[in-house]
């Protein structure tokens, strides 16, 4: 079919796919609104059964994708972005409802993805030469097999896609399974790309947490994509023990933002905030302490709390900047921090330790000042729209505050010594650092964590090799 609105995609019904055809299922949960805590509609639960058709489809559909030129790969994957993007709007509708984003935001994700698609399509796969009087040494990248994409609730779209695309790419075929809390737009996408792509090169079958074990022990796996929570990366890496799954483990973050005392404090005020709030703080890489000099500590707190103050939080219509809490197990775990924080009576520069009592998950943007060191606020992730604040003072010390986290994702330095702020860049312990800008991830670069933030990553042009195995040739010269 070619790319265009010509299609059977129905809005109000949603399923798994496996070879090609709509899978349902006796068992079915649904997802809640957060902005309304409404309910949505059902979707299947996915069974082993489901997993292994799946498995069996994507071998099989992997005999002839892998061996597609990689142009022609190209060129399907091309058809593919076309095709979504006419679904655009009915996407950013359901992303405003499963996710509770604000629309502007809703949009970027969406519309954003053809930027993983077009960063992807110009890449080719790396090929390597070394030759010495013997022999030629010839170094390529093949496809792996079946991957697994198990995907967070955070960022849906971005976060699926930046698994599929480059896994298709390269020639492997795909299963995703999406969060639970975030099952929509993920079998919607892969619903439309039936209509372009083979059966079996792009699945989905989402359900409940149980499928994510399916997904790693399965031996017809080769590879799984994981992008989540530490706790369940370590469980992710155990069960892929069993079959010496590859893994590529995208995990939680704390990063730390060190704010230098010859900064513009009216222009930066604003980004720190937006730092640690964006998507209601409930993003990997969102800026989760921020270390401010001592010489400007007081006045740079209070421009952040003007600035907050200000931000408007709502629905996804309301034109609020900061939406709900995705859902209600996060929710909860946001409401901890909280109390806690109050508790131990640390001082809330902005923000209320009651959290709203509204219909959705909202929670006011809240700012601790200087908490100690040993706070929960300052040693986990809160996933949510609260940050501390703490002063410093020496250089040295401060980059050791820094590290001082099993964490390493992300982390940012802002001055106008822009030397100095990347003498300290360099010496933070993290997989992605931002001189003079929050954190922004981007298919250009390579995206990955250092610790428990993750092993291995994806993005860039090396990301590429995360969906390969290494395949040498050694051709000796005739003698
Ligand atoms: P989560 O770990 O609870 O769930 C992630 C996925 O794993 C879901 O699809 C879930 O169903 C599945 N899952 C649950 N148990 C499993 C198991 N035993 N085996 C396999 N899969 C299983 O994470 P979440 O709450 O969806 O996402 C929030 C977390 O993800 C935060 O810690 C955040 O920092 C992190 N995150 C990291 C990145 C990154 O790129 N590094 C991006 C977004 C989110």
């Amino acid at each position: 079919m070619s790319p265009s609105k010509v299609s059977s995609i129905s809005w109000d019904s949603f399923h798994n796919t496996v070879d090609g055809q709509p899978r349902n299922s006796k068992s079915k949960h649904r997802g809640v609104n957060p902005a309304t805590g409404e309910e949505l509609w059902e979707v299947p639960i996915g069974t082993q059964q489901d997993i292994d058709d799946a498995v069996k489809a994507a071998q099989k559909a992997f005999e002839t994708w892998s061996e597609t030129p990689l142009e022609k790969r190209k060129e399907t994957l091309t058809k593919f972005r076309d095709h979504y993007m006419t679904f655009a709007d009915e996407l950013i509708d359901l992303m405003c409802q499963e996710t509770g984003k604000p629309r502007q935001f809703a949009e970027f994700e969406v519309k954003g993805a053809s930027m993983f698609f077009d960063h992807h399509l110009n890449l080719n796969i790396p090929e390597e030469r070394d030759e010495d009087d013997e022999k030629v040494m010839l170094t390529r990248y093949t496809p792996l097999g079946v991957v697994g994409a198990i995907c967070p609730w955070n960022f849906p779209i971005i976060l699926s896609l930046g698994k599929v695309i480059p896994a298709l790419l390269t020639g492997n075929t795909i299963i995703v399974k999406p969060s639970p809390y975030t099952p929509y737009t993920t079998l919607k996408i892969v619903e439309i790309a039936q209509e372009i792509l083979a059966p079996g090169i792009l699945q989905a079958v989402g359900g409940d947490d149980k499928l994510g074990p399916m997904l790693t022990t399965h031996p017809g796996i080769a590879k799984i994509s994981f992008t989540g929570s530490i706790a369940t990366g370590k469980k992710v890496m155990a069960a892929a023990a069993s079959t010496l799954k590859r893994v590529t483990l995208e995990l939680g973050g704390n990063d730390a933002s060190i704010v230098l005392p010859d900064v513009d404090i009216k222009k930066i005020a604003p980004e720190l905030v937006m730092g640690a709030f964006q998507n209601s703080g409930q993003v990997c890489v969102a800026t989760k302490r921020i270390y401010i000099h001592e010489d400007i500590y007081d006045e740079m707190l209070k421009e952040m709390v003007e600035f907050t103050k200000s931000i408007k939080t709502g629905d996804p219509s309301s034109g609020a900047l900061l939406g709900p809490i995705q859902n209600k197990m996060q929710y909860e775990k946001v409401k901890t921090f909280f109390e806690d924080s109050k508790s131990q009576g640390y001082k809330f520069a902005v923000g209320e330790p009651e959290v709203s009592k509204s219909k959705g998950f909202f929670v006011q943007p809240t700012i601790i000042d200087n908490p100690p060191n040993d706070s929960r606020i300052i040693q986990e992730e809160p996933f949510g729209p609260i940050v501390p604040t703490q002063p410093w003072s020496d250089e040295e010390e401060v980059i050791k505050r820094a590290n001082n986290t099993n964490a390493g994702l992300g982390a940012c330095v802002w001055g106008k010594d822009i030397e100095r702020a990347e003498r300290i860049g360099k010496r933070l312990q993290a997989g992605s650092v931002f001189v003079n800008s929050w954190e922004k991830p981007t298919p250009q670069a390579f995206f990955g964590g250092h610790k428990e933030s993750g092993i291995g990553g994806e993005w860039g042009k090396e990301g590429l090799k995360a969906y390969c195995n290494a395949h040498v040739l050694h051709t000796y010269k005739s003698k």
